[in-house]
């Protein structure tokens, strides 16, 4: 019998813009190129023929005709310090759509939403609101300082709240973990958690507190 020798192949994909929105953090836009994806989801990309690839939610919307990623630089990192060198025109690997970090779509236009997320933990978030025009959702982001805020103005004002650590220049001078103890949870909301696995733990414990089950809770663990 033949062996099969057949390996998987992986997508390319082409830079089309590379977009700088602080020191460390950079949107890099692709031609669609036909990708379908359901918001929330996520992709693994990596530079070309080295295997070396690293999950990104998408941060752009459904009905646009490209893909976006919203990435940070991690100053130890490997791969996130290659991807922010990328040109328009290279190109890079893709595999994906992959993850279940997603909306259900039987509650998309009748719940309510808490997106609840540090640094790019916004992306996947980003994407479920230019997705679904009509959503009723709140934002909690958390960054160190208000200038960190990224991209805000995507979204409407009076559902976004700004929670900053080291400064008071956001809507709420704290992390989005204090935003939690000392607001009231709704409890007919649906709370959508993303970035790094401290805050998750730590905001479902005080979700948890407050009456909201888990089966209202659902994460996305970055790092
Ligand atoms: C499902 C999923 C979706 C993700 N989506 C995104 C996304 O949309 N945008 C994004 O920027 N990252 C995202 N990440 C993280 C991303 O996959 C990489 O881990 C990150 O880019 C670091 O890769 P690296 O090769 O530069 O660092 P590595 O060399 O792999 O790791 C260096 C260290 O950095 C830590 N680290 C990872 N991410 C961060 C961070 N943001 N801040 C501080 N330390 C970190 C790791 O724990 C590790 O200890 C996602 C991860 C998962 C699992």
């Amino acid at each position: 019998m033949q062996e099969n020798t057949i390996k998987p192949v992986k997508n390319q994909v082409k830079v089309q813009q590379i977009r700088h929105l602080s020191e460390s953090v950079y949107v890099l836009r692709f031609d669609r190129n036909g990708l379908s994806f359901e918001a929330g989801q996520h992709v693994i990309l990596g530079l070309a023929s080295k295997n070396n690839g690293r999950e990104y939610s998408v941060y752009s919307g459904e009905q646009d005709d490209f893909f976006e990623v919203l990435i940070k630089e991690v100053q130890e990192g490997d791969i996130s310090r290659k991807l922010r060198k990328v040109q328009p025109g290279d190109l890079l690997e893709m595999d994906g759509p992959l993850g279940f970090f997603t909306l259900d779509p039987d509650q998309v236009l009748t719940k309510k939403f808490v997106f609840i997320a540090t640094g790019t933990g916004i992306a996947p978030f980003s994407s479920f609101v230019k997705s679904v025009p009509g959503l009723d959702y709140k934002i909690l982001h958390g960054v160190r300082f208000g200038h960190e805020a990224i991209e805000r103005e995507n979204y409407d004002a009076a559902r976004f709240h700004l929670c900053t650590s080291g400064d008071g220049s956001g809507d709420f001078h704290g992390r989005v973990t204090d935003y939690l103890t000392t607001n009231p949870a709704d409890k007919n909301s649906e709370y959508y958690l993303c970035g790094n696995v401290k805050m998750i733990h730590q905001a479902f414990d005080i979700l948890k507190e407050k009456g909201i089950s888990s089966d209202q809770m659902h994460a996305e663990v970055y790092f």
